[in-house]
């Protein structure tokens, strides 16, 4: 395919709004963020809208795909979309948060602790990070350690590789995950409107959930401030319970695998959006602290000058 035509089938695809692979797809993508928005505080609103890129609009949810946009631009980044395990059901950071060569923190959870810590030099003149991209794949990464086979076994490359049928599509496991049960919910029960796939899981986090999200935001980390390590354990947990569970090469998953699995990607995306905020609110929160406390520094340095 000539490079000029290459161009242009990618662009109608990104305007038709199809799927990329692996990722949570532009749909679950969106729905994280869009959960998001709601929950930010006046402050980390305010920096999120600061830091926006223009074609976003002032809508976080419009970038929150744009790391799948250039992953191949950005070759380095593709290994930060996800973390692989020995085959095993737990996730270790030492163990497992590495790039194909091994290179230590070049995973999804390594992703999320890196850009957090570079959107805390909001503020800082003298900040040589971009942190408009820093908020576009925190924002993007936090999603997808929330996929549940973005934590999956590398041997089947987070189930890319098992070739499954969704109903009579040919499909694989983790396109199933990230695209495939999303679509086909949209599609029995929510019309194909996002937007009330949107507000369904949100009203099932202020009624059904609401006595687990406090759970979900608490955040006593050990290591970092992101707690994306224990998000990244629940997902490999998810994974084996749910979506490798049944599933062997060739299988066709129809209505059982479907309804039994869909709430648990609801509750995910439900999860990562309301801990987006969480965490977007406490960076927001500490960097104005740290502004404050420079200030009063500045302030104390200046009257001793004098
Ligand atoms: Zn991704």
């Amino acid at each position: 395919m000539g490079f000029l035509l290459f161009l242009r089938v990618f662009f109608l695809l990104l305007v038709a709004g199809a799927p990329t692979a692996q990722a949570w797809g532009k749909e679950g993508h969106y729905m994280v963020c869009k959960i998001a928005e709601k929950y930010l505080t006046k402050k980390a609103s305010a920096a999120v809208l600061d830091l926006l890129p223009e074609s976003a609009g002032g809508d976080l949810a419009a970038v929150c795909s744009w790391a799948d946009e250039v992953r191949f631009r950005y070759r380095w980044s593709s290994p930060l979309h996800y973390a692989n395990t020995p085959g095993v059901c737990n996730f270790e950071y030492s163990r497992d948060c590495h790039n194909s060569k091994g290179v230590q923190d070049m995973c999804v959870v390594g992703a999320i602790n890196n850009y957090t810590t570079q959107l805390l030099s909001y503020g800082d003149a003298s900040s040589g990070y971009n942190l408009t991209e820093s908020l576009m794949f925190l924002a993007h990464f936090v999603g997808d350690v929330h996929q549940p086979l973005h934590v999956g076994f590398a041997e089947d490359a987070g189930g890319n590789t098992i070739i499954v049928h969704w109903y009579r599509r040919k499909s694989n496991l983790h396109h199933v995950w990230d695209v495939n049960i999303i679509e086909t919910a949209m599609r029995d029960f929510y019309d194909n409107d996002l937007g009330s796939m949107i507000e369904a899981i949100e009203m099932n986090i202020t009624n059904e959930w609401s006595d687990e999200v406090s759970g979900w935001k608490r955040c006593s980390a050990t290591t970092s401030m992101t707690c994306a390590d224990k998000y990244a354990s629940e997902s490999i947990r998810l994974a084996c319970d749910y979506a490798y569970k049944d599933v062997e090469q060739d299988s066709t998953l129809g209505d059982d695998y479907f309804f039994s699995r869909l709430p648990v990607v609801e509750k995910r995306i439900a999860q990562a959006g309301v801990r987006l905020a969480s965490l977007l609110n406490r960076v927001f929160r500490k960097t104005e602290e740290e502004e404050v406390l420079q200030l009063v520094v500045q302030s104390v340095d200046e009257a001793h000058a004098i």
